[in-house]
């Protein structure tokens, strides 16, 4: 390299700006993909997947990246002191967990960032932790080999509580307990655990007895179905049962005619089939609130 020190420290500070305008940029046209919900057309379950699997990015840089922006759309002050330098990144991304907590006003959010600015990682951490308990990690999950993972897990007085109970209930310690637990849990939230009752089958009614939630969950793998060029989202998380002629249009309730789909994609369909405007009052919930959206 034939630089000079000081043409060597230029090329440095040239180069770091153009990294923060080029961050910058992506955050722009994330927001892009997010209002179209192009990462759920090409087959992802979520912007987070999107990034992970389509930008290649890691799982870190996708989760900060998606919470800036998401915090630069609700404050777009914070865009020029992204750009500058003066606001880190992983500031903005932790002051958008901290608002989720804390409901700031518009005016109350900006003099906070503000107050933020040229702050490091752990001054930042610090300050919001001191302002909200509910910052703390609560949950640390650590792979530890390929057959153990380590988990840590702040409770509060009331969890806590409980699990003294049940441990003197059970006469068990928190290993044993926590099989027990898992167990019983499992077998009652998963259709592919539990035992269906012998009920008879309505096609015409809404309702999807265990019998046949289990048979579609065996049929589709326990995964989504949405598929788009050949490409299948294979998401298993918060699945949801969706009638592939809507039920709303006469659509039965039959293994033929159900599918299993991720909230996103479930969503997706019902955008398709009943178009954006009456689909905006299931769109400002959180996926988990949907439901069976047809
Ligand atoms: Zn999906």
């Amino acid at each position: 390299m034939k630089l000079s020190n000081q043409e060597l420290n230029q090329k440095l500070i040239d180069l770091s700006r153009k990294e923060r305008v080029l961050v910058n940029e992506i955050l722009d046209h994330l927001k892009e993909v997010q209002k179209r919900r192009l990462y759920a057309k090409l087959a992802y379950s979520s912007l987070f997947e999107y990034c992970v699997k389509e930008l290649k990015m890691s799982e870190g840089s996708a989760g900060r990246k998606i919470a800036a922006m998401r915090m630069i759309t609700e404050v777009p002050e914070m865009e020029e002191k992204l750009k500058s330098g003066s606001m880190h990144l992983s500031t903005l991304s932790m002051a958008q967990r901290f608002f989720k907590h804390e409901p700031y006003t518009k005016p109350e959010k900006v003099k906070l960032l503000t107050s933020l600015a040229g702050k490091s990682k752990r001054e930042v951490e610090k300050r919001l932790c001191t302002l909200s308990p509910k910052m703390a990690k609560r949950t640390d999950v650590r792979q530890i080999s390929e057959e153990h993972t380590r988990m840590s897990i702040t409770l509060n007085k009331e969890q806590k509580a409980i699990l003294d109970r049940l441990k003197e209930l059970k006469g068990m310690r928190e290993e044993d307990l926590l099989d027990w637990m898992l167990e019983r849990c499992l077998k009652q939230v998963d259709p592919l655990k539990k035992k269906p009752r012998k009920t008879k089958a309505k096609p015409k009614a809404r309702h999807i007895p265990m019998a046949l939630k289990k048979a579609l969950y065996e049929r589709d793998g326990g995964r989504c179905q949405f598929k788009v060029n050949g490409k299948q989202c294979h998401s298993r998380h918060g699945l949801q049962v969706d009638h592939k002629k809507p039920y709303a249009l006469g659509g039965r309730t039959e293994l033929e005619n159900l599918r299993l789909l991720c909230p996103e994609h479930n969503r997706l369909m019902a955008i398709r089939v009943f178009g954006e405007n009456k689909m905006a009052r299931h769109l400002s919930n959180s996926p988990g609130k949907c439901g069976e959206a047809d």
